[in-house]
């Protein structure tokens, strides 16, 4: 008898389109202490089957038609929701959704929400005896200081640290099943390398059998002993996690291998002339918090960075969250007021003249394409006005040429002329940025900022939009800022690359010569962190330990030594200047500058 089974399981859906059908598995075996990745795109059905497998789906409007699914022999569709309750979620089976925040309370301190479910769970544990295993539960997880930990509000931890409360609170009942549902969708590649580590080694401590739920292959097949490919809700592909992702045999499973697959890099048509400049840039928040007792201290998200950008090139900014690389094409956008720096653009001082029609200039020639579409798009108007927003700002045009134009635009970004008369949520997440990418190109900007374009779309939509922002990039000439934690997005667009750590650049240089050879220990953590299509297991993902220390009160001497591999003592008080290795590849580190001065190779 299996650990867990699936069979003949028949979900369907019932809308004011008729009924659907949204999962239809003959059979799905899962052996104790064995890791299953379930892969597939966005609405393939992999999040309905863990709520199914748990007895949270709504129905209506689902519907469970028929089928088995057994934990150790006993169907969990046959037990009451008393019964589901009181036996089976949190105690048998735990599950970690993919974002931590909506599983968190956000009136309630870690404290609360890990006592509460400690002392349901555990009839007779006292408040005192619940906070002292919380801390325990913690420990285990690796968050650092778990007493202040506990006594913070969901809000005030990254998104990392939420991420392994999330994960002590499924250990804290004892689950012997994991239900993974991307875990680590929203994280930093570092990030999600350590979380993905510290499931292992928590599977292998506490004997827990792992249900893993992605749609990136290459993370399944490292972190999972097999895989199933879910398509239409059906298991189209099953086997080891090495035979299904090297030698995958359905066209759908080499879909996706392909998709995670790092391209050639595109050409370089840059041209001489520069574009913009950016010189000594600073922004710094004041910080005046009665609360946290923080008063008159400044937060620096940008310090002191320079950069220029030559016509035609795409320079993609990368670094983990927090480092202030959105903060920085804010303020060079002007959303923030620069503390210091000047930005010139086509060799004008822009700081110096915002107010007049230069400004204007700066502001048609320059847009900006946020992460979520959901969010950045206005939910109560048609797409026909979110495109021509633009339009009616910098052209003024009477309706019918109005229209004309908005169909125009959506055409170039492959959306049919009745996209005009919808409303965004009628669209998917990639067809949302197309609408989003359209109403960027309206003013027919010279640069166009791509910040983080493609994180919140699944592997297809994101392949999809990158073909269209390449095709885009050729047709009209433009020049692009790319702002990623996703090394593989940065690698297929840009032509060079500047890695900030702490708001300051840590590498800068060629993309090709920084993917091919990154110098920077920072750098290297971050290609480290990724796991590549192919890898099976964790052993070639390696970790970067500890949090990027608050900007507030950033470290001594080098930013990176508190987390730096390679850290020496003088790294704790020097702060190490530009080394270069040609004349637009430069790193910050003090080992770079030793050994150029012992006239070696750097680093
Ligand atoms: Fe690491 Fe020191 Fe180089 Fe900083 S200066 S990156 S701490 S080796």
């Amino acid at each position: 008898m299996a650990f867990f089974e699936i069979k003949n399981l028949l979900v369907r859906h019932k809308s004011f389109d008729g009924v659907k059908t949204v999962l239809d598995i003959d059979k799905l075996t899962v052996e104790k202490g064995e890791t299953y990745g379930l892969v597939g795109e966005s609405g393939q059905g992999k999040t309905v089957l863990a709520l199914t497998i748990l007895k949270l789906l709504q129905c209506p409007p689902g519907i469970i038609e028929q089928g088995e699914i057994l934990l150790e022999g006993v169907n969990l569709l046959k037990k009451t929701e008393r019964s589901m309750q009181a036996e089976i979620r949190g105690k048998r089976i735990a599950m970690i959704f993919q974002d931590p925040m909506s599983c968190l309370n956000p009136v309630f301190t870690i404290k609360d929400c890990m006592v509460d479910a400690l002392r349901q769970n555990h009839k007779g544990m006292s408040r005192k005896e619940a906070v002292s295993q919380a801390v325990k539960l913690l420990q285990e997880v690796k968050l650092a200081d778990p007493e202040s930990t506990l006594v913070k509000y969901p809000h005030q931890l990254s998104g990392g640290q939420r991420q392994r409360v999330i994960i002590a609170l499924a250990l804290c009942c004892g689950a012997d099943f994991l239900i993974a549902d991307e875990p680590t969708r929203n994280l930093d590649v570092t990030i999600q390398a350590s979380i993905l580590k510290l499931l292992r080694e928590l599977q292998k401590k506490h004997g827990m059998t792992v249900l893993f739920i992605a749609n990136n292959l290459s993370l399944v097949g490292a972190f999972c002993d097999r895989v199933g490919i879910l398509r239409d809700g059906r298991i189209v592909e099953e086997g080891t996690a090495d035979q299904v992702v090297s030698h995958p045999r359905e066209e759908y499973t080499r879909l996706l291998r392909e998709a995670c697959e790092t391209k050639l890099k595109p050409t370089d048509d840059s041209q001489e002339e520069i574009l913009l400049r950016v010189e000594h840039l600073k922004k710094y928040f004041d910080i005046n918090d009665e609360v946290r007792h923080i008063r008159h201290q400044s937060l620096k998200a940008v310090d002191d960075v320079s950069f220029d950008i030559h016509s035609g090139e795409v320079l993609g900014i990368v670094g983990e969250s927090g480092c202030g690389k959105s903060t920085l094409v804010n303020t060079i956008l002007e959303l923030f007021e620069p503390t210091a720096g000047k930005v010139y653009f086509e060799g004008k001082d822009i700081f110096g003249e915002s107010n007049g029609s230069q400004g204007n200039a700066f502001k048609k020639n320059v847009q900006i394409v946020f992460q979520d579409p959901y969010w950045s798009l206005n939910p109560r108007w048609l797409v026909k006005d979110i495109v021509a927003e633009p339009l009616d700002v910098y052209e003024k045009l009477g309706e019918a040429e109005r229209l004309i134009r908005v169909e125009e635009l959506l055409a170039m970004v492959g959306l049919p002329g009745d996209a005009c008369y919808k409303y965004p949520h009628e669209f998917s997440g990639g067809e949302r940025q197309r609408i989003a990418i359209a109403r960027s190109l309206a003013s027919n900007p010279k640069l166009v900022v791509l910040d983080e374009p493609t994180s919140s779309i699944d592997v297809f939509s994101q392949n999809q939009i990158l073909d269209l922002i390449k095709e885009l990039k050729k047709k009209f000439g433009l020049t692009n800022i790319l702002i990623s934690h996703d090394l593989a997005v940065v690698h297929e667009l840009s032509n060079r690359i500047a890695v900030m750590y702490l708001g300051k650049i840590v590498e800068f240089g060629p993309a090709r010569e920084i993917f091919e050879h990154p110098r920077h220990p920072y750098t290297q953590a971050l290609f480290d962190a990724i796991p590549r299509v192919g890898d099976t297991g964790m052993e070639g993902i390696r970790t970067l330990e500890g949090q990027i220390p608050s900007p507030i009160n950033p470290p001594s001497g080098c930013p990176f030594h508190t987390r730096c591999p390679m850290a020496q003592d003088r790294c704790k008080e020097e702060v190490p200047q530009e080394t270069y290795y040609s004349e637009r590849h430069y790193v910050r580190c003090l080992l770079a500058e030793e050994q150029q001065e012992k006239g070696g190779d750097v680093l």
